[in-house]
Formats: C-alpha cells, structure tokens, sequence
C-alpha cells in the first residue's frame, strides 16, 4: 500500500503457468497468477497448492511469497521457506537474479531465494517462483467441536494430535465473544448448538474416506468421554464444510463492516493464548474503552499463532489502538514472543521490529538493504524508517 510518494508496480498480467512436473509434484509460475486459480488449474494433475488463505481470489502468488504468507494449511504442508524451491527476482540496479529451481535439494552456498520470501518488496520484485506442491488430498473431513474451558480445548488439541496423527492438517481456534460477534454481524447460524467459551476446527486431509472417517469418530468417542467436548458437529457435504471454514475466515474479515479493525498477529506458545487474550481485554476496560472496544481472539492454534483483533466501533480511534499496541507489543517483547506470525512488518509495525530482533541483527537486516538497495527505492518507508 503506498502511503507517500511511491509508484505502484502490477504484476497482474504475468500470470502464466510455466510448467507442471505432476511426478516430482512441482511448479514453475510467474508471480502475478491469482492463488485461488493455481490451486484450480493444479486439481487436474492431482496437486495442490501448499498455501490456503482468505484473501486466496484475489493475492498473488508473488505477494505470498513477499510476505512469507502462512495460512490455513501451513500446520501440515509447511512454510513459504520450505516450499518455494526457487525464484527470479528484478533487483533495484535492474539486475535479474536468477536463483529459479525446481530441485528438492541444492546445497550449493548461501540460498539467496530465502531472502526475499517474507522481504515485503523491500529488495527486489519478485517476477517468477518455483515451488513444491501437495497432494490433492482423496478424503478432506472438517469438524467444528465446542470446548467446555480452555484446558480441554488444549486437550482437544493434544488429542486430535495423537488420534487423528498424519491426517491432521488444520486446527484453528476461535474465541465465544469472536463467533458471537461474527455470527451477529454475518447473520448466520453457529455450527452447534451450545455457546461455548471456545471452539476448535480441525480439518483432516487423508487418502481413503472411510478410514478417516473411522479414525475421525474414534477421536470424538473419546474426546466426548473425557469430557473436553461439550458440543459438535461434522461436515456431511462440501457447503457444510464451506459454512464451517466461513466461521474461521469471517473472523478475519467480517468485523470489517461493523467498525475499524486493528489486527494482531503474535506468534507464542499456544497453551498461553488465553492469557493474552484476557490480559488484552483487561488493558482495555482499564483504558476505558470496554464501551467501544470488542477484543475477539482466533487463529491458528496448530502453529502457535494467534490473532487478536481489536473492532473499535463505530470508527477508527487512536487511543484504543494506542493502548492495546502497548500492550501487545509490550507482553509480546517480554515474553519472549514475536510482533509477527505471518502478516510482516510494513509500516504499522516497523516500530517494533526491534521488540522481536535484536538491535544488532536488525543492523545486519539494514546492511542487506543497503547493499540490494543502495538508493532505498524498493517499498520505501516499509520495515526500516528511510
Ligand atoms: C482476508 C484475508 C485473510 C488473510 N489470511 C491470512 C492468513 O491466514 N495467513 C497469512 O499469512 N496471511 C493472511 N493474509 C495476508 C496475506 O498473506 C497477504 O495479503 C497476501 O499473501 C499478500 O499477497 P498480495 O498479492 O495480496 O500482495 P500485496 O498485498 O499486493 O503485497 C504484500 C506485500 O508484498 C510485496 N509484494 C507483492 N508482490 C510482490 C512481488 N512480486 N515482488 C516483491 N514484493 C511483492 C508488496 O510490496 C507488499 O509489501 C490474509 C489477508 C486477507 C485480506
């Protein structure tokens, strides 16, 4: 996004599909192609993309590698860095850097694409990427379980973990005050019937139906014996999966339309997240600001990654964001966890880059810059003050 004097470059129509080795299950594209329509084009060869996310019709593939997107199957497929086999890049001298490969392995010196996965544009636009895809899964089941209290939801976790094992691909976690006011504002029904104080979503990804549906129901057997279930339902058909996923990706999006949203993204150790999402909402009732200010808690619990999202409604006010900035960004850098999951830093956050890396390293990060980008022109203002 520019926010002074920046030119804006589109990639959109470099959107060709190079070439697909459906045996070795790799790609070659250029970065403007739309996630959502690879991941289409990919079904026919048996593929899939390694990366799903909310913004998937409209981010390119580019962008996700500049940002080093997570997403929603990051948990079983993996990273942008372990993914991305390869790239072209344009650099700021108008140099091409060609590090393009579809090799599984390549230890051959410094691996130079690692750079700019997750550089947000700030060293060179990526023009072309290589990557390692999945599987299409043959069998994909999705459940939506209500915990009775934070423990069994964590136990809920450590269950599916052991039970469902190789088949666990996803298991996203959403907050009762965050599906309240999403269901308020999408006017939709929940998945079940109980309103419990948190809910967990796992998505399986396996090769026979049958016996993952098998193993599925064992694991709720027991869960529900244990007691650390205390409402449930499972997907019988692709719209009721798609209701369910639209409670976890209407988080993200829905609160949107009912006032201005300020996003967080910490990544922590899961077990401790209802501490911060506690402590965020005590920060802002002590500020004075419970009238105004809804704090809902969700993410990806599989991958130790939680969203707060702060809906100050009606309209955009800079006390509320001051306080809770100083708050989670302030626990965060004490406790040892990370401003940024998977979003990046941008401007919002450059402030903080330091709450995570040491001033030194972020020296190393700047000498990086300098030298790709002597004159500072690629996404100015963005990670490091010019
Ligand atoms: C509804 C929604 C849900 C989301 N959910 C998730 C999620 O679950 N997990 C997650 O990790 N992220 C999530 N995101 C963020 C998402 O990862 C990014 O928006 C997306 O990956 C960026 O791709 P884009 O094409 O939109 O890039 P843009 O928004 O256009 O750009 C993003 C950054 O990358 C740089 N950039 C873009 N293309 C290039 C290029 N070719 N070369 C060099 N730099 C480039 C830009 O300069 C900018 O700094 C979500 C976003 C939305 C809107």
């Amino acid at each position: 996004v520019p926010v002074f004097d920046e030119v804006v470059i589109s990639l959109k129509k470099m959107n060709q599909v190079i070439d697909i080795d459906d045996l070795g299950g790799v790609m070659r594209c250029e970065a403007g192609c739309v996630l959502e329509t690879l991941d289409e084009r990919l079904k026919e060869h048996g593929l899939m993309m390694p990366i799903d996310l909310g913004a998937k019709g409209s981010c390119h593939i580019g962008g996700n590698v500049s940002t080093a997107a997570g997403g929603l199957r990051y948990m079983r497929y993996g990273s942008m860095h372990g993914n991305v086999l390869g790239l072209k890049a344009v650099l700021p001298s108008g140099e091409v850097l060609d590090v393009q490969n579809t090799l599984r392995k390549d230890n051959t010196g410094y691996d130079m694409k690692q750079l700019f996965i997750g550089a947000e544009g700030t060293l060179g636009i990526v023009t072309e990427v290589g990557l390692q895809l999945a599987t299409l899964p043959k069998s994909v089941q999705t459940i939506f379980l209500g915990a009775p209290d934070w423990p069994a939801l964590c136990n809920i976790f450590r269950r599916a973990r052991s039970d469902l094992g190789e088949i666990l691909s996803a298991a996203e976690m959403i907050d009762g005050e965050a599906l309240d006011l999403i269901l308020d504002i999408m006017k939709e029904r929940s998945p079940v019937e109980k309103r419990c104080p948190y809910y967990m979503l796992i998505e399986t990804n396996g090769s026979n139906a049958e016996a993952d549906q098998a193993k599925l129901m064992e694991f709720l057997a027991a869960a529900e014996e244990a007691g650390i279930v205390a409402d449930g339902t499972i997907a019988e058909s692709g719209a009721q999966a798609k209701h369910i996923w639209s409670m976890r990706e209407g988080c993200a999006i829905a609160p949107t339309s009912a006032g201005h949203v300020r996003w967080y993204d910490i990544s922590m150790p899961s077990v401790n997240m209802k501490e911060m999402i506690d402590l965020a909402r005590e920060a802002v009732s002590v500020a004075g600001f419970a009238d105004k200010a809804k704090i809902i808690g969700f993410g990806h619990f599989g991958d130790g990654n939680l969203h707060i999202n702060v809906v100050t409604i009606p309209e955009f006010d800079a006390a509320v964001v001051e306080a809770v900035d100083r708050f989670v960004y302030g626990f965060s850098r004490d406790r040892g966890y990370s401003v940024s999951a998977e979003h990046g830093i941008g401007l919002q956050k450059r402030g903080y880059l330091t709450y995570t890396k040491s001033e030194a390293t972020v020296a190393h990060m700047r000498k990086i810059k300098d030298l790709f980008d002597p004159n500072g022109i690629m996404n100015p203002y963005k990670m490091f003050a010019p």
